[in-house]
């Protein structure tokens, strides 16, 4: 039969920007398109996208791309591949209510026809067969896909727990997919490893909302103000539902929550009555305990809506002693002192602060390893492929794996770039096509060069100096003194001193280098250069970016 290439553009080896292409000889379907939050070694990015030139290269192939939910991680680079090309994008009312969000905002959505696909729905995309069913995880309607292609069923879990109570009783649909491993057999599993290294089950998303009954009930003299994800309806849910019980008026703040909870409440998933919400200015004239705040901002973002409100700088709200401030997420690895620094800065306000890690008010959307082992058991798949994870993650999923019986040869640990093959013969890796080299966005522009990060890691460290140099062409002389300018390296009052000792050194270094002949203007550069750096590091032991300029007039 005709081979099929499986190509990984993101999300192996890191947490983000997953997207995955299934490729025929003459045609590809596109399996999410996800961006990546950067982390402290890409300083200033504000997005790092899946290598997209692979698909951009063979978009005439492309017929279409599945969006198995709503998370950024997973749909957030789509506007940087309909900048480029125009395709149907397939996904639940909910994600391509978010994808819609996203499109408009770039004036994109003239290049897709977004194609709402419910659970249970079959639905043919190109040469692809594709069977889409319910999963649960810490946005509404994922999906997961059973894609048929001519060397049998993919399988791809999405991000994926098994909450047996979930907030909308939507259950994930393990029995479908025990079915599909008899008939027709799944050939290969592409399996979230999120949370493969931790052992048991996730608790219920349910059980969050016993949690939260307490939490108010213990704080119910004061106003109450809960942050969660903005994507969490299922979260808002709860809250609004425990906040409505114990007799307080919602209000949301941050745009993203309004959004949302906007999106949420018209596709009839979110269950808030209109007269239990009111505007974030309307909360004044409210007591603090007829008051529940929902708001975004549970990693300290700069600028999020808590972020601003623990640093008194809330157009919105003002925290003080009447506040429980309830934080419903965990932080993010890598978000811990940020998140730790705004809990001091609410505390400090005179706030009570409540922590997910400590109080049972947080449960993952990522299952563990019973959760993972009962989706392998059902599948059964002869061939698998650990996604969603950093390295270590796909590692212990591949173990895991072959703890439950698969043999370790049936399993391919694949990492980004890599395209597989599946054969008659079986799985091969084919070869690396991306150069790991990610695309990334600062502010409106696309870059690919990574040189930027290690400069602005000098100027973040050492700040710069730059030296400066005329020349007169004709006499070879140099035209008044050089100038030597300093930012970020030492305070302004010793840096003139040192400034002026470097100058002098240049027009001494430079006057004798003028006397030999051919002197080009790039060894001059680089003599302002070095004596320039030697003069820095021996005044001030430390190395800030040099920046020679010699003109000659
Ligand atoms: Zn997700
Ligand atoms: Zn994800």
């Amino acid at each position: 039969m005709e081979k099929v290439r499986i190509t990984f553009l993101g999300g192996l080896g890191d947490i983000g920007r997953n997207c995955a292409a299934i490729e025929t000889e003459s045609e590809i379907l596109i399996l999410d398109c996800g961006q990546l939050f950067p982390d402290e070694f890409m300083p200033g990015a504000n997005s790092v996208l899946p290598d997209l030139s692979y698909l951009l290269d063979r978009s005439e192939k492309i017929v279409g791309c599945i969006t198995t939910h709503a998370h950024e991680d997973h749909i957030g680079a789509l506007p940087y591949l309909l900048e480029h090309i125009s395709l149907p994008i397939y996904g639940s009312s909910f994600t391509l209510g978010m994808v819609r969000n996203r499109l408009e905002e770039r004036q994109l959505l003239n290049n897709c026809d977004l194609i709402e696909v419910s659970d249970g729905d079959k639905v043919t995309i190109g040469q692809f067969a594709c069977e889409f069913l319910p999963v649960t995880h810490s946005v509404p309607s994922g999906l997961i896909s059973a894609i048929q292609t001519p060397q049998g069923l993919i399988v791809h879990s999405s991000d994926f727990k098994l909450d047996l109570e979930p907030v909308d009783g939507r259950l994930t649909d393990l029995d479908r997919i025990a079915e599909l491993s008899k008939n027709p057999g799944i050939r290969l599993l592409l399996c979230d490893s999120t949370n493969s290294d931790v052992p048991g089950s996730t608790i219920s998303e349910s059980d969050i909302g016993v949690s939260l009954e307490k939490v108010f009930k213990s704080n119910e003299e004061k106003r109450i103000v809960t942050a969660c994800f903005a994507s969490h309806i299922h979260r808002v849910q709860q809250i609004a539902q425990t906040a409505v019980a114990a007799g307080r008026k919602i209000s949301t703040l941050g745009l993203s929550m309004k959004k949302n909870v906007t999106l949420a409440r018209q596709l009839g998933i979110l269950d808030i009555m209109e007269e239990d919400l009111i505007d974030i200015e309307s909360i004044q004239d409210y007591s603090p305990d007829q008051i529940c705040v929902i708001s975004t901002g549970t990693q300290a973002e700069p600028r999020s809506a808590l972020a601003m409100a623990s640093a008194g700088e809330s157009r919105w709200i003002t925290i003080g002693e009447q506040d429980a401030v309830i934080l419903s997420s965990r932080s993010i690895p890598g978000n811990e002192d940020r998140v730790g620094r705004m809990i001091n800065n609410l505390m400090k306000r005179g706030a009570t602060v409540l922590h997910a890690d400590h109080l049972g008010l947080h449960t993952s959307g990522h299952g563990n390893q019973e959760e993972l082992r009962a989706l392998h058991q059902a599948a059964n798949a002869e061939w698998f492929v650990p996604v969603h994870g950093e390295y270590r993650h796909l590692v212990a999923h591949k173990d895991l794996a072959v703890e439950i019986g698969l043999p370790p040869e049936k399993v391919y640990l694949a990492t980004d770039g890599d395209q597989i093959e599946l054969s008659d013969d079986g799985l091969v890796l084919v070869e690396k096509v991306t150069s790991g080299r990610y695309p990334f966005v600062q502010g409106k522009i696309l870059e690919h060069e990574h040189q930027v990060f290690s400069e602005r890691r000098i100027l973040g460290n050492e700040g710069f100096v730059v030296a400066s140099v005329e020349i007169d062409n004709e006499e070879n002389v140099i035209l008044g003194d050089p100038k030597v300018t300093s930012k970020g390296w030492v305070n302004v009052h010793i840096a003139q001193d040192l400034e002026e000792e470097i100058a002098r050194a240049i027009k001494e270094g430079i006057q004798k280098a003028l006397l030999q002949k051919d002197a080009t203007d790039e060894y001059l550069e680089q003599r302002v250069r070095r004596i320039t750096g030697s003069l820095v590091n021996n005044l001030t032991g430390r190395r800030p970016m040099i920046v020679p300029i010699v003109r000659k007039l």
